[in-house]
């Protein structure tokens, strides 16, 4: 992944920085297009996991939609030039202004997720004199397998209509003269690296359409899945880019649809994840009691998903790339004042000193978008692997385009 022009490149650079793979993102984006057109399914790309305008930018040219949980992701998605037919808009807590401006908007659907927000977007849908489309996030009750800040779709979660409402829900939205009711959402969690949940949501789905069907009588134009598929943290080479076909292939398989009915999914994670990493210079090893600490420039306000959710991504010593024995522990740490500033604990790396480079893999989704100025530190920037040029001006990473 870090060749030596890379690494030339790297160690000129102000530190820490986020590197992307642009080339790697389109072999990803590639690969989804092409998995998801095989059975038609629709995606929209969850702009919450990176929304950095050259990566939107590559994101639209695929064709693929966006997934919004915020006014201002709506905003962002309608300056990036999707069109307002691909966007959907979820969560828990959309303002009212939020509201009127997605109405203004005629997004494709509004993800709702209570009665009471319905009846909010219903008032709304009189006062602008607009049919408002809303899909029913519901809450299956099914359990992700994955860290518990990441699941979603359990009744302790504050996603979702529970399946218990569902009944009285449908009657209610029935009454609402500024709704159309046009389809169902879930979205189970996230860094889901088994297909067991998708299955049991699969079935789950199954059985809630018999009941609309049978009971209601309504006709939904699609079924959206939602995100969640995760991606390999341990081994990133191993797994640069996710195996959509399997995924989808097993959405087929276990996915029971009506007559025109279309399938959405929202990926964030798995599209841009391996994507990304964080480079960071070591400005210490502090040797402490019975610990080693190595020290980086980058910490809590550049990538936060080690202090927020205990995450694990692997380190990489990019200095000594030819070292082949990992025979020093580390405990590598940020330099912001908190206890929680730590990337990981007991990392096994080659004997490393003051000024070596170190990547931090897989933080193209939930890395940059998190960061934060806490003590005031200066944001890190954003290199793209196709905007590197060496003294003559030329590319050292050949220019990609979407064949
Ligand atoms: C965050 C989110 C996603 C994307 O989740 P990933 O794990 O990044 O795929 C999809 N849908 C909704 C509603 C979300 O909140």
């Amino acid at each position: 992944m870090f060749n030596k022009q890379l690494y030339q490149f790297f160690s000129q650079t102000e530190t820490p920085f986020y590197y992307y793979d642009m080339g790697l993102l389109n072999e990803s984006l590639s690969k989804l297009k092409q998995a998801a057109e095989k059975y038609n399914y629709l995606v929209h790309y969850a702009i919450k996991a990176n929304a950095n305008d050259r990566i939107l930018e590559t994101i639209k040219q695929y064709g693929f939609g966006i997934d919004c949980v915020s006014g201002n992701e709506v905003k962002k998605a309608i300056e990036t030039g999707i069109k307002p037919e691909k966007i959907v808009f979820a969560g828990v807590g959309k303002s009212d202004a939020e509201i009127a401006y997605a109405i203004d908007k005629s997004i494709f659907s509004f993800n709702c997720e209570s009665m009471e927000e319905i009846e909010v977007i219903n008032e709304w849908g009189i006062k602008k004199g607009e049919i408002v489309p809303v899909s029913l996030r519901l809450n299956p009750d099914i359990d992700a397998i994955t860290h518990k800040y990441l699941t979603t779709g359990l009744p302790e979660n504050k996603f979702g209509i529970p399946l218990q409402f569902l009944d009285k829900v449908i009657h209610q939205t029935n009454n609402l003269s500024h709704i159309k009711l046009i389809g169902l959402h879930f979205h189970i969690g996230s860094q889901i690296r088994e297909l067991t949940p998708y299955i049991e949501l699969c079935k789950k789905v199954n059985s809630i359409q018999d009941v609309i069907f049978d009971k209601h009588g309504i006709e939904l134009e699609h079924i959206n899945l939602g995100g969640g598929l995760g991606i390999n943290y341990e081994n990133p080479d191993a797994e640069l880019v996710p195996d959509y076909a399997r995924f989808f292939d097993t959405v087929h398989e276990y996915l029971k649809l009506r007559k025109n009915q279309k399938v959405h999914f929202e990926l964030g994670r798995a599209v841009v994840g391996q994507v990304g990493s964080l480079i960071s210079k070591v400005l210490y090893i502090k040797k402490g009691v019975n610990k080693r600490f190595m020290i980086l420039d980058a910490g809590m306000t550049d990538l936060i998903r080690p202090a927020l959710y205990g995450a694990q991504h692997k380190i990489q010593n990019i200095s000594r790339p030819e070292a082949q024995i990992m025979n020093y522990k580390y405990d590598v740490v940020g330099p912001v004042c908190e206890s929680s500033d730590s990337f990981d604990d007991n990392v096994m790396l080659p004997m490393t000193i003051r000024g070596d480079l170190v990547a931090i893999r897989s933080t193209g989704a939930y890395g940059e978008i998190m960061v934060s100025q806490y003590t005031l530190r200066d944001k890190p920037k954003a290199i793209y692997s196709d905007e590197i040029t060496n003294e003559k001006g030329e590319h050292l990473f050949s220019k990609i385009t979407v064949s």
